[in-house]
């Protein structure tokens, strides 16, 4: 499940967006339209709110390294992430999870990250890789799994986002647990159910 997280400029109010979202978002941005934190639409291209905003392709904000797991846990310090309008620095919490149904099923019939690259995809799949590796799971079975293709034009520079890690360690655990899981249930994973 994709999470909410809040964005808090200080002083101020939350700016609330999503991350993990790969199959609706490009990925997250400081809108120049809006001015604060905004996702953006795999469809359009453009800021998800106001929906004028088209950012350039380095303006996605690589969110990985900043923004904690829920209980504020990271496995590196967390490092300062993308300042607000005015420059200076926000905090990231995640404050919920978001459920859109299994990540990589088609839309209303259509895949719109496929042949992509995104920041959002890279995000994922940097973190997939991680688990696949942690875990022993053959890294195609997984890819398959989710329906998503290695954005390698995107990959070089990514670190893993560790909320993003244990939402796919859940999914996979959870899916683990039901008949026929289209991936093989390692040692490691079997002694996680
Ligand atoms: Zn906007």
């Amino acid at each position: 499940m994709p999470y909410l997280v809040d964005a808090c400029p200080l002083p101020g109010d939350p700016v609330r967006f999503v991350i993990g979202n790969w199959p609706e978002h490009a990925g997250v941005v400081l809108c120049g339209v809006c001015r604060v934190v905004r996702n953006v639409s795999i469809v359009t291209s453009r800021c998800v709110k106001c929906d004028t905003y088209t950012p350039t392709d380095d303006e996605f904000w690589d969110y990985a390294p900043s923004i904690p797991y829920f209980d504020g846990s990271s496995v590196e310090p967390l490092v300062d992430g993308l300042l607000d309008a005015d420059g200076n620095p926000m905090l990231f919490m995640p404050v919920s999870t978001l459920n859109v149904g299994t990540l990589g099923r088609p839309i209303d019939g259509r895949t719109p990250w496929k042949e992509r690259d995104t920041m959002e995809m890279a995000i994922f799949v940097m973190a997939l890789l991680a688990f696949a590796g942690e875990y022993g799971i053959p890294e195609a079975q997984l890819l398959r799994y989710y329906n998503i293709d290695v954005p390698f034009s995107k990959m070089s520079g990514r670190s893993v986002s560790w909320p993003i890690y244990q939402d796919i360690r859940a999914q996979i655990i959870a899916r683990a647990g039901q008949p026929g899981p289209p991936f093989e249930v390692t040692e490691r994973l079997a002694a996680d159910l």
